[in-house]
């Protein structure tokens, strides 16, 4: 494995795509310690994710001298912290964080009205699909980010809140999760990085109390990777949000360039086989439409959207207002929104209108660019 990184190393561009240039966390344990039982990486996964722990020498079901080697070699988290902004009501916090070889990536804490947080994890650094409303996309692909990298996002933010307890009748203290859901849709396309999303994400699934449905994975549309997950035994029955931003196949290709001639009759198709594989009273399959001014949010767009979604049971619109990211669009009005969803109920589809968070501190979506915003 090391010949093959140093091979790679020569070759910047196949190696953005693998994730085989920085030796994994557990890679970099089994080389520290080569004849340790198995139980003993299980024990340490599950440690990682415990919130009273702070760093190797939390860890006390670990050996003493295991904690010693591990402070030494072994970061705590895979991420730095350069800067962390928060919108003044405390409701969105942003973190530009920096991975050992110095690329830079963003995530997000988002609190709701009941006071719960959820987590939105980059899982590129940067992103090839181009889509011309995001930051992000004009960023281009730099690499994939590794599953410890993915998951350390959700580690950062759990280290950085205060637990809460809750008293149980019986006088004891039942610890709660403070973050109770997770969106990968942050920077990149998770499906161009399938392996390492799907690894961190059954890490995540083992060693929190998430469940999968309050998990969602966003994506573009990569569908030789969506209809790989109807086979895969090992993709966990997260959600699936898809962007989809236009149901003409003429608008989409316009701001969705990776968009290809026979996307929409495609993933309908894959969205037929995804409900009836993963469906049901919890789970969605959720259309994200980002509302641009003149470009896709008229009466004839909002029939066509209802017209493409209506056939599919247990799948939902949600409707987002548009972030002045790349300055290249107009958001929609209130009321054009309003009459859009209006078209839409209407037809007796499923639409939600998405609460826009972070706009202030540019942590909205579409407006992820680790710091290299034009
Ligand atoms: S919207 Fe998502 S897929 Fe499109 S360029 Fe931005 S990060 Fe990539």
């Amino acid at each position: 494995m090391d010949k093959l990184r140093y091979i790679l190393s020569f070759f910047p561009k196949i190696r953005h795509n693998i994730n085989i240039m920085t030796p994994t966390r557990r890679e970099k344990f089994s080389k520290l310690f080569p004849n340790q039982p198995k139980f003993r990486w299980k024990q340490i996964e599950s440690a990682l994710f415990q919130e009273k722990n702070h760093s190797w020498d939390d860890v006390s079901s670990l050996p003493i001298p295991i904690r010693e080697k591990l402070a030494e070699e072994l970061p705590w988290l895979s991420l730095k912290r350069v800067t962390e902004v928060g919108e003044a009501d405390g409701s969105v916090r942003k973190v530009l964080l920096e991975a050992e070889d110095g690329a830079r990536i963003e995530s997000v804490l988002m609190q709701n009205k009941s006071g719960k947080y959820s987590v939105c994890v980059s899982t590129q650094v940067g992103c090839a699909m181009g889509c011309s409303f995001c930051s992000t996309g004009k960023l281009g692909l730099k690499r994939n980010l590794s599953a410890d990298e993915i998951v350390d996002q959700l580690r950062y933010w759990s280290l950085s809140q205060t637990p809460i307890s809750i008293p149980e009748p019986n006088g004891d203290t039942e610890r709660k999760e403070i973050i109770t859901n997770i969106v990968l849709m942050g920077m990149g396309e998770p499906m161009n990085n399938y392996e390492s999303v799907r690894e961190a994400l059954n890490s995540i699934l083992t060693n929190t109390g998430i469940g999968p449905t309050h998990i969602t994975v966003s994506s573009a549309g990569v569908l030789p990777r969506l209809n790989k997950i109807l086979d895969d035994k090992e993709w966990p029955p997260v959600c699936i949000a898809i962007s989809l931003h236009s149901a003409d196949p003429i608008i989409r290709k316009k701001i969705m360039p990776s968009s290809g001639p026979n996307f929409l009759p495609e993933l309908a198709e894959w969205a037929e086989a995804y409900l009836k594989l993963f469906g049901n009273r919890s789970h969605y399959l959720t259309f994200e439409y980002i509302m641009l001014d003149g470009v896709n949010d008229s009466a004839e767009d909002a029939k066509k959207l209802a017209a493409y979604t209506k056939p599919l049971s247990r799948a939902k619109i949600n409707l987002i207002a548009y972030n002045d990211a790349a300055g290249q669009f107009k958001p929609s009005s209130p009321e054009k929104i309003q009459a859009f969803m209006n078209i839409i109920l209407a037809a007796g589809v499923d639409v939600t209108r998405r609460q826009s968070l972070g706009g202030a501190i540019q942590a909205a979506c579409g407006q992820l660019a680790a710091g290299e915003r034009d």
